[in-house]
């Protein structure tokens, strides 16, 4: 007998085929089954995304090929799972195909059924690896106690408001064990923002739970590796998923607690192709499969914030606070700012500063300095004619790296060598203007040559960023000496900024932090904020000295309230005030934005595409649902507008309501498409809508 399937496959972007294919099977399939398909002349990877009834098949549909292969040895995708990715296709705005073959590991694609049918004899039998116990742990504090007490106690969200160093990844870790006691099939999901923060928490998990329960999910495993943990995850072997952002769509068939570490990061938010946040659909994960969802920050996204404000008031999530940091002397360190207009212009190290850092190298204490630009110097400029070290390519500056002396684009890679002379008129005086970490690190050597350690040898500086760690074990390298001791001064990039249990850190200074005061990103202060109160959570981890830590902010706006609130380490009242502009300026969260952006050789083609589309979705008769409460503003330049020869422009789609956006969106797609095969569309390159944009 035959069976009729609907499958979805990976679609080329913007093709007609978006939806599920029909396929037929001689055995009946259960949704969720992954098979292999024809498609053109090749065979791909689908999953059967629904059975059709022989009435549902479009007469028209004629020739209807079969599915090549089932992969039977893999489980059926749970319909909880198809469910998540049907809406984060509906709410990003992107084909199901896209999304659901993005979120599985690239060799389920990419194995054909024979080759993952061997794989799948090498991996043991999946049983529910059950955790070590653990009879003798810390006694949790007060604070820990009762945010634990309110886990159990309420269903949630909850936002876990909790300074650094209070004890929150001990919370995680509490809340995790006793779900696996309780329950010896349940799973949690635990996701943190960046790779280079997974070993350590990766090592704390794996010590408390056990080797065989603990899997990993990000982007530094090798394919192979990540076949491995997906397939212990969905199998229900694994009972701890550990994963960046991509980990949201883990299929694990018995989800019953997710944590979002650090969740106003922004690296949850993908960048590219469809732009899910991970945090805001780990919320809806939970509610759709009963997990319990723990959010947890120092410096909560004022999103969170907002969501936790008292439920009398609208709130929906619930906000649990730890505001003392672990230990007898747990007090968070002092921020100490430095008006730099009184010092001499061009002045890299206050005096003070110098002086502060130069005590802590003569104790034997480490100190970390910031600066959030990497290379030698951003600029290259010659000193008798206007050439500067522009990217022939974008609309930005080539970087200055002096240890290989190259001119690099951040932005689309093009690099080359540093010319002898001017390229504009030969002078050979050509000289850097402005620093990065590079020129940082070699200017702090000079200025502190003279010092000595306590044991009378000289002090030593390390710079972690971006081309320090470029190489494989780099980063782990580097930050094992610091942890050694090693490093007296640590200089680099928010790289060093984030969630790292240094110990003997006990100054931090922020260099040059001013220029997000006056960003016209609106999110750049709740970003700086949130960096300047992470970074000075580096500082005094160790109890014992954390009562003489220090942050240090050399700003030319000492008065800024920004720094007031920090100086206090008041998140809550710098949330507020953030939060009045925003609603005065109808920003999120008071409003909900989506940008198309379009690419294209020329602005006036990037441009021209998106006005024709708005202008289209204003003459179509009837409006398009949600049209009456959505604002269309004029298509604009992107900040760097040009990036590797193509021109990115892009529209802002604003409105009040998150529903009326949402319909509105899912209308205006075919409008879009329609513009692109009209003369409007001639010569784009592409174009794609970012719904809840990071940046406006
Ligand atoms: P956070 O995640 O909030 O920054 P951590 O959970 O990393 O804080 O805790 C900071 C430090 O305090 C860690 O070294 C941790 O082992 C320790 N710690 C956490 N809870 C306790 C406790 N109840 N008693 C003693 N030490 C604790
Ligand atoms: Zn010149
Ligand atoms: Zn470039």
């Amino acid at each position: 007998m035959t069976h009729w399937l609907a499958v979805v496959l990976q679609t080329p972007a913007h093709s007609a085929v978006a939806g599920p294919l029909t396929y037929q099977s001689e055995l009946p399939l259960a949704a969720g089954t992954l098979v292999r398909v024809p498609f053109g002349t090749r065979e791909v990877l689908g999953v059967a995304w629904d059975t059709l009834a022989a009435a549902d098949l479009d007469r028209a549909e004629s020739g209807i090929r079969a599915v090549s292969a089932v992969l039977d040895g893999v489980a059926p995708l749970p319909v909880a799972w198809r469910q998540l990715v049907q809406f984060a296709a509906g709410y990003y705005q992107r084909s199901l195909g896209e999304v659901a073959l993005a979120a599985l590991p690239p060799q389920l694609r990419d194995l054909s059924a024979a080759q993952l049918a061997r794989r799948l004899k090498r991996t043991p039998a999946a049983t529910h690896a059950q955790p070590v116990k653990n009879p003798d742990l810390i006694a949790l504090s007060e604070e820990q106690a009762r945010a634990i007490g309110q886990i159990d106690a309420h269903s949630g969200p909850f936002l876990l408001f909790g300074a650094t160093g209070s004890g929150k990844t001990e919370v995680y870790l509490r809340r995790v064990q006793a779900l696996l006691d309780a329950d010896d099939a349940a799973q949690a999901l635990v996701m943190v923002p960046e790779i280079n923060l997974t070993p350590q928490l990766e090592a704390r998990f794996r010590a408390r739970f056990g080797e065989a329960a603990v899997v990993s999910l990000h982007s530094g495993m090798t394919n192979p590796q990540r076949l491995k943990s997906w397939l212990a995850a969905h199998s229900g072997a694994a009972r701890v998923v550990l994963g960046t952002r991509m980990a949201v769509f883990a299929s694990m068939p018995r989800l019953r607690l997710i944590v979002v570490d650090e969740e106003h990061d922004p690296s949850y938010k993908q960048q590219e192709g469809a732009r899910y946040s991970a945090r805001d659909l780990a919320v809806y994960r939970g509610r759709l499969e009963g997990a319990k969802v723990l959010l947890g920050s120092a410096t909560p996204s004022l999103e969170s914030w907002h969501r936790s404000r008292p439920a009398a008031e609208g709130g929906r999530y619930l906000r649990l606070e730890m505001l003392s940091r672990i230990g007898a002397g747990g007090v968070l360190p002092q921020v100490r700012l430095v008006d730099m207009s009184l010092q001499p212009k061009k002045t890299v190290f206050s005096p003070q500063l110098l002086a502060a850092m130069g005590e802590r190298v003569a104790r034997g204490e480490q100190s970390m300095v910031l600066l959030n630009r990497r290379g030698y110097a951003p600029v290259l400029a010659c000193g008798s004619c206007d050439w500067k070290s522009e990217c022939p390519h974008c609309s930005a500056y080539r970087v200055f790296h002096k240890i290989d002396r190259t001119l690099r684009c951040h932005h689309c890679g093009f690099t080359q060598p540093v010319p002898r002379a001017c390229p504009g008129c030969g002078n050979v005086d050509i000289a850097p203007i402005g620093r990065g970490t590079e020129r940082l690190e070699e200017h702090l050597a000079e200025l502190l040559a003279d010092l000595r350690r306590p044991d009378d040898t000289p002090v030593r500086i390390a710079r972690i960023d971006a081309d320090s760690t470029r190489l494989k074990g780099a980063l782990e390298a580097q930050l094992a000496q610091v942890h050694a001791r090693e490093v007296d001064v640590l200089v680099g990039t928010q790289m060093i900024a984030k969630g790292h249990d240094f110990r003997a850190i006990t100054l931090v200074a922020a260099l040059n932090p001013d220029g997000a005061l006056f960003s016209a990103d609106f999110r750049a202060p709740e970003r700086l904020f949130s960096l300047l109160m992470q970074a000075a959570g580096r500082a005094g981890r160790d109890a014992a000295q954390s009562a003489a830590s220090e942050m240090w902010i050399q700003t030319l706006h000492p008065q800024h309230p920004l720094f007031g609130a920090l100086r206090r380490h008041d998140y809550p009242a710098f949330a507020a005030a953030q939060l009045r502009e925003r609603e005065q300026a109808g920003l999120p969260p008071f409003s909900h934005a989506a940008l198309v952006r379009a690419e294209a050789r020329t602005q006036e083609v990037a441009q021209g595409f998106l006005n024709a589309a708005s202008a289209a979705a204003s003459t179509i008769e009837p409006a398009l649902p949600g049209y009456a409460q959505v604002t269309l503003f004029p298509a604009v330049p992107l900040t760097i507008q040009r990036i590797a020869n193509v021109e990115r422009a892009q529209m802002l789609v604003q409105s009040p309501s998150r529903a009326a956006l949402q319909r509105f969106l899912a209308a205006w797609q075919a409008v879009l498409h329609a513009t692109r095969q009209q003369p409007a569309g001639r010569g784009l390159i592409r174009w794609a809508v970012d719904v809840d944009p990071l940046a406006i």
